[in-house]
């Protein structure tokens, strides 16, 4: 959720290079430390926090009152999934259309298309919402589509979910590399302004794709595979790789990502001190990758409510 930009961003200005790491000062006077709770109470109060994949079944029957639970948690700025490459395009467009349907008419909800309007949104005590897709199928193939998906709200998208496509290899798929495809999609990506996200994606696609981005990439939910050695994990380079690109690697919080179903919290926060330590703390974030179900009772965060949003997604 705190993920934020390093403001020493390369080149254009893409969509998410209005957010900038903020020193925090303690609200006590006088003090030199600040109690913890003081401390993270500035933190959010000072931070847009940026909460990067809510993993929403794409469907457009989904209640979306459960983002109530976000803004609860103190997210100023959500990216909820309107689809991923197993569906159909056209599903994708009734989900999204669903999805906007909903935002453009609840009270406390916005559809921000920018990062000043993220930034109006959290003033105004509303959670800024925008979209992404998990994969480019959801392209078809067509290059003009991208700029459609901009207009309707998605401000990332992912190359491959898991299998390989027309843009580029998956991660549970042969490593096939970056196609033209997938490089003329990098190249109007950043033309609309949408931020190119590595996750679920084949390690030579995600390093190809970052050392030809202008500006910052990201993995919106991926844990580090030197801790647990799975297909859905990256390996250090690869986050060096987006940290070069002054981007953010966001911690995902499905117990299959981090052991054998390892729900505990204490294993999410050694994950995300694997990543603090490795490429600073500017670069790291969370994108805890949750969907929640109606049998699920959102009270605290002990490793049993971990366990229950974790089984609810079935992602792999
Ligand atoms: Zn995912």
């Amino acid at each position: 959720m705190p993920a934020r930009l390093s403001a020493h961003k390369r080149g254009n200005s893409g969509f998410a290079s209005g957010f900038y790491l903020v020193s925090i000062h303690c609200p006590v006077a006088g003090e030199d430390r600040c109690p913890p709770a003081q401390a993270a109470r500035a933190l959010f109060d000072q931070n847009v926090i940026w909460d990067p994949h809510a993993g929403f079944g794409p469907d457009p029957g989904v209640d979306l009152s459960k983002l109530q639970v976000w803004k609860d948690a103190g997210v100023n700025y959500l990216s909820v999934d309107v689809g991923y490459d197993v569906m159909d395009w056209r599903d994708t467009i009734k989900s999204l259309a669903a999805f906007r349907r909903w935002i453009l008419a609840a009270d406390g909800y916005r559809l921000v298309g920018s990062v000043a309007e993220i930034r109006e949104a959290k003033k105004a005590g509303d959670l800024a919402v925008t979209f992404d897709l998990e994969g480019m199928n959801a392209l078809d193939g067509s290059l003009d589509l991208v700029e459609m998906y901009h207009h309707l709200g998605v401000r990332q998208m992912l190359f491959a979910y898991n299998r390989n496509n027309a843009a580029g290899g998956g991660c549970h798929d042969e490593d096939t590399g970056l196609t033209d495809f997938g490089r003329a999609v990098i190249a109007e990506m950043y033309r609309v302004g949408m931020l190119v996200d590595c996750s679920h994606t084949a390690y030579t696609t995600t390093m190809e794709a970052m050392e030809a981005s202008t500006a910052p990439c990201i993995f919106s939910h991926s844990n580090p595979r030197a801790l647990w050695d799975h297909e859905r994990n990256i390996w250090d380079d690869q986050a060096r790789a987006c940290a070069a690109t002054s981007g953010v690697v966001g911690i995902v919080g499905i117990g299959i990502f981090m052991g054998e179903n390892d729900t505990r919290t204490t294993t999410l926060a050694d994950n995300i001190d694997h990543y603090v330590n490795l490429l600073g703390p500017e670069h790291v974030g969370i994108g805890l990758d949750y969907a929640l179900q109606d049998e699920f009772a959102a009270e605290g965060d002990d490793s049993e409510d971990l366990a229950g949003l974790s089984d609810m997604n079935p992602e792999y």
